[in-house]
């Protein structure tokens, strides 16, 4: 309601806020008025004012005044300095995404509102659902609850909240479409292929589930990964690991059918991201040993970022990117081929499960 309303609403927001203290003022979206001021002539005047005069109603604050001034923004980078000195907000507090003991605790808060079977494991769903936002763990507990009507039931269960969190990070299951014969089981092949060289590296999570069964968001197969902590540190190896899990479903194809599919568009791509970072921003490459080679422009909103070398090392850059992901996509298809038995028998079962969980791939893996 700010933006338009100019400085004499900001004047009249403090004065009411000063007669009905002890109060407090949320700002929300606080960049709308709080963007850094551009000092182009003629630049928006009716912003700038407003927030010149927000910035002089923070300065009249004596501290005891009984009013709490509080502003949210997911741009914390675009706001006027003169906004984020000392002295203007006395804390910032950054909301990052949950982690685990986060999660857990934010899905029992929206487990609340529903009626809950006795033995939901909270914890085990919270790990299931690792990088969810507290957005999306209150879809899956509402998404949950739909799921248990659907099937008349007046309790949900804890199968209704892991079908969910499917549903939340991989889109609906697709009832209806159809895979033909031989899609279904490049696809099973391309599954077990991922989760393959996951469980033979040593320090890759374990994996949760295995589907072929279709989601509306595209993917015809999904293999989840279970991280047995939070971490937030990753060594070189863990993420070399990663690259190559990421390159089993394509090296599975490959070695059996001896082709390429478009299945692996989605692998390419993270596994891309994954190597330029390390090159880039991780300091994992000797060439350029601790130098940072790209910049993240906003860490809040996607991390957009942007090269900050000349075109010759962006040439490198690129050369040593494809050399990575071509030493782990080697890795991945020769443990493949070191468990080429595995892989058939793992590749059929699932074929005809279409869904099988952790537990079961481990049985056949290790008997
Ligand atoms: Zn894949």
């Amino acid at each position: 309601m700010f933006v338009g309303m100019g400085a004499s609403k900001v004047r009249d927001l403090f004065k009411q806020a000063k007669e009905k203290a002890p109060c407090i003022v949320f700002i929300d979206e606080i960049d709308a008025i709080g963007q850094k001021r551009d000092g182009r002539v003629g630049g928006n005047d009716e912003r700038e004012q407003t927030l010149n005069q927000l910035l002089t109603e923070m300065d009249g604050f004596e501290t005891n005044n009984g009013v709490i001034i509080l502003a949210a923004t997911n741009r914390p980078e675009s706001l006027d300095p003169a906004l984020t000195r000392p002295g203007r907000f006395d804390r910032r507090v950054p909301v990052e995404l949950p982690d685990l003991k986060g999660r857990e605790e934010i899905l029992k808060v929206h487990a609340k509102k529903v009626k809950l079977e006795g033995s939901v494991d909270f914890n085990r769903i919270a790990r299931m659902a690792s990088g969810a936002s507290g957005a999306e763990l209150a879809n899956i507990v509402n998404e949950a609850a739909l799921h248990a009507v659907r099937e008349n039931r007046s309790i949900v269960t804890q199968a209704d909240l892991e079908e969910s969190i499917e549903v939340v990070i991989a889109g609906y299951q697709k009832k209806n479409a159809i895979l033909t014969d031989e899609e279904k089981k490049v696809v099973s092949y391309h599954e077990i292929g991922h989760a393959l060289v996951a469980a033979k590296q040593t320090n890759s999570a374990p994996v949760q589930k295995i589907t072929i069964v279709p989601r509306t968001s595209g993917a015809l197969g999904y293999t989840m990964q279970v991280e047995e902590g939070n971490h937030y540190l990753m060594s070189q190896e863990e993420l070399e690991n990663k690259i190559a899990t990421l390159t089993g479903g394509r090296a599975a194809e490959e070695l059996v059918f001896n082709s390429a599919s478009t299945g692996a568009s989605n692998d390419i791509e993270q596994a891309t991201k994954l190597a330029r970072a390390m090159i880039t921003r991780y300091g994992m490459s000797k060439d350029f040993d601790m130098v940072a080679m790209e910049t993240v422009n906003n860490q809040y909103l996607g991390g957009d970022t942007s090269l900050s070398c000349s075109a010759q090392t962006q040439a490198e850059i690129d050369r040593q990117v494809v050399e990575l992901v071509k030493k782990q996509h080697e890795k991945a298809l020769q443990i493949l081929a070191d468990n080429r038995e595995k892989l058939d028998e793992l590749a059929e079962y699932l074929y005809d499960k279409e869904t099988i969980t952790g537990d079961e791939f481990m049985q056949i893996l290790n008997s």
